[in-house]
């Protein structure tokens, strides 16, 4: 596929849940080059050279010169299926970020080589380009240091899946209902961006991937950059995510994936987080095709009864899980619900969010790493 600069695209096709993003090229122009042989220069080294080392760094978008000397690690803040993410203080700026290293595939056949870097590539540059969204967490920039990707971003307090397992597992109290809210609004609006300015679909929605800070802010992260590239190599297909998954997604005759997909995967991290775990009784141990029986062939999930859960909320999840995906509601139908109106721009309810998860965040201090 040529873009307006003349250089050339190929895409795989969408196969696994690291295939994230639908680009829209247009959208996402590289720099003008002018060296002769563009067609042939390997994604890393464009990656290389036109992304990494410069971080811009709000709020007043000042850029700086970035090496990786520049960076102090602070604590691990996470470990994820394909990298860890640590905090770090940036040296001369004095800010703190959130940084995941991304080990890059070096070795396999060419092709998966190359493909993968050239998504790595349209990822980045994706992840650049979409962070402008207040419910999308802000990406500040790249560097790479003996093979390993290092990104920086915006540093939250604490990921979705932590904040209510530590609500529920360790303080025994539910996560209020603002919370859920806050979930659902940010959730909504990252993605309807996505969707609108930049033709990306995310794909991967699901408590770690929602973030929280104590400003009450909530923001989406992950577009699944480095998935995609141990992807390339082998990984079993939709490693990870299929707890998210949409029965349409699931069936033996699953006929691809549109957003009413991410309306699914929304609905069910809300009843996991309402219900302090995930909803389908042991999915996680069972054999892939009981899982996909669970969610293809069993009733949809339901909130814990003994919840304390207003009835706009309930009906608000109940839309989002409805299995046949014609009669699920649409993020347009979520937008027009008392739930997103009452969330959107509540100065009060914002306070609610931040207090809780500062709280949360400071039980989780004590606690040894390994817990949560
Ligand atoms: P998977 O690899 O299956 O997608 P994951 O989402 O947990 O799982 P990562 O995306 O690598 O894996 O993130 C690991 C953890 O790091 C997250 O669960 C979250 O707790 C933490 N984390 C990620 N990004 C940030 C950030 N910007 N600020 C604070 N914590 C973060
Ligand atoms: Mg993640």
């Amino acid at each position: 596929m040529p873009d307006g600069n003349g250089q050339t695209y190929t895409f795989a096709p969408p196969r696994n849940r690291h295939n994230l993003a639908k680009l829209n090229l247009s959208e996402i122009q590289p720099p003008v080059q002018d060296s002769s042989n563009d067609d042939n220069m390997n994604s890393l080294d464009y990656v290389k050279q036109y992304l990494s080392n410069t971080l811009i760094i709000p709020p007043n978008g000042e850029v700086h010169e970035f090496e990786r000397h520049h960076l102090e690690e602070m604590e691990l803040l996470g470990n994820g299926s394909f990298g860890v993410v640590r905090k770090m203080l940036h040296i001369p700026t004095g800010v703190e970020m959130a940084v995941k290293k991304i080990t890059l595939l070096t070795n396999g056949p060419d092709d998966a080589f190359n493909k993968s870097m050239q998504r790595f590539r349209l990822e980045v540059e994706a992840t650049k380009a979409a962070s402008n969204c207040d419910e999308i967490v802000r990406y500040y920039g790249i560097t790479f240091h003996e093979g390993v990707a290092w990104m920086c971003m915006e540093l939250m307090d604490l990921s979705l899946d932590k904040l209510y397992m530590i609500a529920h597992d360790i303080q025994s109290e539910d996560v209020p209902e603002q919370i859920l809210g806050a979930v659902a609004v940010a959730t909504i609006r990252a993605l309807d961006h996505l969707k609108t300015s930049h033709h990306i679909i995310h794909r991967d929605i699901k408590p770690s991937n929602i973030l929280l800070n104590r400003s009450g802010g909530v923001k989406l992260c992950d577009f699944g950059i480095c998935g995609y590239l141990q992807n390339s190599v082998a990984q079993s297909i939709d490693v990870g995510c299929r707890p998210y998954m949409a029965p349409e997604r699931l069936a033996p005759n699953a006929d691809g994936y549109d957003i009413k997909s991410e309306v699914w995967s929304l609905g069910i991290t809300m009843v996991e987080v309402a219900n302090g775990k995930y909803p389908y009784d042991g999915f996680m141990d069972a054999p892939i095709l009981d899982q996909v029986r669970m969610v293809v062939y069993g009733d949809p999930p339901i909130l814990n009864p003994e919840r304390d859960t207003s009835m706009q909320m309930k009906m608000f999840i109940a839309q989002c899980t409805i299995k046949d995906r014609r009669l699920r509601a649409s993020f347009e139908d979520l937008k027009r619900t008392s739930v997103f109106k009452d969330y959107t721009h509540s100065i009060e309810h914002k306070e609610i969010v931040g207090d809780f998860v500062l709280r949360m965040y400071q039980h989780r201090l004590k606690l040894p790493f390994a817990q949560f």
